[in-house]
């Protein structure tokens, strides 16, 4: 079995804020600062990039298509791991706030690369504590004198090596073993996603690497759950550039494939249970189908019955069964998902994806569909989980992919 460690997701990070933004304040939100330790900084090629990061950092422009610090030939926006210091600085130019970027290192690497990394702190009211909320590695490159900055996955994406399989491009870790056979199992779900959802097969890149910790080398952010851990289970899609983080060792990842599926066609407008639901259903979760964990959810309830299952808030986490890989919003989404698509097929889902993001429009939409009131919902759920075929331990593990 696969180590019993959380997936991460980060789907759809709320980028709803991005299409209004306005000028900058006139006191610095964020104080720029160069590390001690830096020795190059009379360089040249230092001072124009460093000059440009601090400008580009305060200029509160982040998302839009057209900043000029910002090269888009090859992705539509900055890659989803910057996107929460970007949306964090965007709050501070808003209700204030300072945050300390401190530059590491600016050193020229690959294909006329310089890497630029960032440390970006902010002191804890009260207390002498500093907190280190993000580390980020974005690469720059210089033209006549302009500096203009990548995304960390475009510069892995030029220096690692690519296989294209399909319509899928494989971006590999060095230290990964590539399974062409999972890839090409990946094509086959990717063309079986595309017709459930009424679309042609999306073509994306997809990153892959044995473990989050080598994942979290190909991306630009260097402190999040996994960063440092060999993890050899999670990823996450980037919706926006269409991009598939895998940290999974696997070729062969349809859930977070759905999610691309699920934002093209309906981007922002629907509950993320239903998002998490419609993804877990059709590509499981944790390297196992949605059988395994409604079976896992299915003995939990046998053994907890009075289970409290009422409110969305407290089922984000996993099932307390000890083994941290059946989350609630999947296991119980995807339930949910199934039993909509049993009365309505897909189209009920496209209905459901639109419905609304708030707990409220989440329920309102139960209620049509199903005719659950949502003092019922947890009574809902055990009823229909426990109606399900009991698996037995030898068929569990041919669940697993
Ligand atoms: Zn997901």
């Amino acid at each position: 079995m696969k180590k019993a460690l959380p997936i991460f997701t980060i789907v759809a990070l709320s980028i709803q804020l991005m299409y209004c933004q306005d000028a900058p304040p006139s006191e610095p939100t964020v104080l720029y600062h160069i590390n001690d330790n830096v020795k190059n900084s009379a360089e040249d090629y230092f001072v124009q990039i460093s000059d440009t990061w601090r400008t580009y950092l305060n200029s509160n422009y982040f998302f839009r298509r057209d900043n000029e610090h910002w090269n888009y030939d090859e992705y539509a926006i900055p890659e989803i791991g910057y996107q929460p210091l970007l949306m964090d600085l965007r709050r501070k130019f808003h209700y204030g706030g300072k945050i300390q970027c401190s530059v590491a290192g600016i050193v020229p690497v690959e294909n006329n690369y310089y890497l630029l990394k960032s440390i970006f702190t902010e002191r804890v009211d009260s207390t002498d504590m500093v907190n280190i909320n993000f580390i980020i590695s974005v690469y720059a490159k210089i033209d006549n004198e302009k500096v203009q900055f990548y995304n960390g996955i475009q510069y892995f994406k030029e220096i690692y090596e690519n296989r294209k399989v399909g319509g899928i491009n494989y971006i590999i870790h060095p230290d990964h073993e590539f399974d062409v056979s999972a890839a090409s199992r990946m094509g086959s779900a990717n063309t079986e996603i595309a017709k459930q959802f009424e679309m042609s097969p999306i073509e994306f890149d997809y990153v892959i690497a044995n473990d989050t910790r080598d994942l979290s080398e190909m991306t630009g952010v260097h402190l999040f759950e996994y960063s440092y851990q060999p993890v050899a289970s999670g990823g996450f899609a980037d919706t926006y550039n269409n991009i598939i983080y895998a940290g999974n060792n696997s070729a062969y990842y349809p859930h977070e494939a759905v999610h691309l599926y699920t934002n093209s066609k309906f981007r922002m407008q629907g509950h993320p249970w239903v998002d998490e639901g419609i993804a877990a259903l059709i590509g499981g979760s944790t390297g196992y189908d949605i059988e395994w964990h409604w079976e896992k959810l299915r003995r939990f309830l046998i053994k907890s019955p009075d289970y409290k299952m009422d409110n969305l808030t407290d089922l984000q986490t996993y099932i307390p069964n000890g083994e941290f890989m059946t989350d609630f919003r999947y296991a119980i989404g995807a339930i949910i998902c199934q039993k909509i698509i049993e009365k309505e097929g897909m189209q009920g889902i496209f209905e459901a994806l639109q419905a609304g993001r708030s707990e409220d429009n989440y329920f309102e939409m139960l209620k049509q569909k199903l005719n659950v009131e949502r003092e019922d919902f947890g009574k809902y759920v055990k009823t229909e989980i426990l109606k399900l075929q009991p698996i037995s331990d030898e068929v569990m593990e041919a669940f697993e992919y």
